[in-house]
């Protein structure tokens, strides 16, 4: 093909037909300021982290890796620095030996909580893999197998906190407050910034000496401020998500008090070595590049998020968030009622994928999950959900999670396939 070839013929040789790529124009031109105000908190966070790591005095030398013991890595403890100074917190703790999301909270929970504590969830139940790491589900090494109990209040049917039981929750034991931002793969609403202030404003005025736990996957820049600029005492999140910006290829982080990210230090590596060893090997080039991209990528993949709520409201499908929303993730849930659906609506997404374009996903019995689920991923780092991905539980009622994007471009093209994958099979039809 050569230069003239129009854009919309660039669609059609990904597989996009006219109609599905005009119903996507359409949807467009409503989304400009919600588009422009994205781009505003991108263009702030980029600033933050950019001078995040001028204050920081990131050198050339920070780059290069360690190996063995790993002491003195000056690129290691400048990129703690760095994350520190964007998160607004004393300290941080940022490596590749935290595998993923769950290690890293399960690493601030376990180095934090001793035998006789209590750990109190004032948001509902917690990210499913929590469970066993908590001892809601048996566990080996669960929290629960230590003495140290859990305690949950549930968030109240409109979505609110329910103040007068947290108040009852909070007790002599209370040591620990785990607060997850983003409402992962369920219903209720994802928390604001802002909310989440309150929760700890209300806890801590009960209880000021009790510990505030941010789990913040998927809310990294997705607004101007962090948890801990309202009060949170650790904010813990994966670098396969928003803040490794698609490039970093593991890793977990903790960030906040000192004596916190001490502890977890502690735990990580060994009591008395803490944060002086864990060698960065070649991972620090990927962890500076991709923090220093997270914030355009996270607006990319939030245009995507929207993108995909506006067109799947448009066709007549319950979509979490709706289409106006606020948004503080980058999570999109589309409700489709029926298993045809979501299978198609995964195979879609992988269709447009870089890596693995070419093979067709299917439900299968992934460990840990009561129902069959379907995956959707073609990624560049296995398993990572800041770029283009879906997955969808096959049970009632049958709606898929979809979420990333490392470019905005990119997202639409996945959303656009999805909708013509849908089309196709005679699952839906575009509205104009
Ligand atoms: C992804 C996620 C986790 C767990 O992270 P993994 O890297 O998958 O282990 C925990 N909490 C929330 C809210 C998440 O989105």
């Amino acid at each position: 093909m050569g230069q003239n070839t129009t854009l919309q013929e660039q669609y059609e040789r990904l597989g996009i037909s006219e109609e599905v790529f005009r119903f996507g124009e359409q949807v467009l031109t409503e989304l400009k300021e919600r588009f422009e105000e994205i781009d505003r908190i991108a263009e702030y966070n980029q600033l933050k982290v950019v001078k995040a790591m001028q204050d920081a005095k990131v050198s050339e030398a920070c780059l290069c890796g360690t190996t063995g013991y790993g002491y003195n890595d000056l690129g290691r403890e400048t990129l703690e620095k760095v994350y520190a100074n964007v998160f607004h917190t004393e300290d941080a703790l940022v490596r590749p030996q935290i595998t993923c999301g769950t290690h890293a909270l399960a690493l601030a929970l376990m180095s934090n909580l001793r035998p006789g504590d209590e750990l109190l969830s004032p948001v509902g139940k917690p990210y499913d893999t929590l469970e066993e790491v908590i001892g809601i589900r048996d566990s080996r090494g669960s929290l629960r197998e230590y003495g140290i109990s859990y305690r949950q209040v549930d968030l109240l049917p409109d979505g609110s906190f329910d103040y007068d039981n947290i108040a009852k929750a909070l007790s002599e034991r209370t040591k620990l407050v785990t607060i997850q931002r983003s409402k992962g793969y369920q219903t209720r609403p994802t928390l604001s910034v802002d909310r989440i202030g309150e929760l700890i404003r209300f806890i801590k005025e009960r209880k000021p000496d009790v510990i505030c736990m941010v789990d913040n996957c998927y809310g990294e820049f997705v607004e101007t401020r962090e948890p801990a600029d309202v009060g949170a005492d650790m904010v813990v999140g994966s670098l396969i998500k928003n803040p490794g910006g698609g490039l970093a290829p593991i890793g977990g982080y903790i960030a906040g008090k000192k004596e916190c990210v001490e502890n977890a230090a502690f735990r990580l590596t060994s009591p008395g070595l803490g944060k002086e060893v864990g060698a960065s090997l070649s991972a620090l080039p990927a962890f500076y590049q991709g923090l220093f991209l997270a914030p355009t990528v996270t607006a990319g993949a939030l245009k995507g998020a929207v993108f995909a709520a506006n067109l799947y409201e448009r066709m007549g499908f319950a979509v979490v968030p709706d289409s106006k929303e606020s948004r503080h993730d980058i999570i999109q849930a589309v409700t489709f009622g029926n298993p045809e659906a979501v299978i198609a609506f995964c195979q879609g997404i992988q269709a447009a994928a870089p890596v693995d374009s070419f093979v067709t996903p299917e439900p299968w019995d992934m460990p840990g999950y009561d129902a069959q689920v379907i995956m959707a991923a073609g990624a560049f780092v296995s398993g990572s959900s800041i770029e283009l991905s879906a997955d969808g539980p096959i049970k009632p009622p049958y709606a898929v999670y979809f979420q990333g994007g490392l470019t905005w471009q990119h997202a639409k093209l996945g959303i656009l396939k999805s909708v013509q994958s849908l089309v196709e099979k005679g699952l839906a039809t575009v509205v104009f």
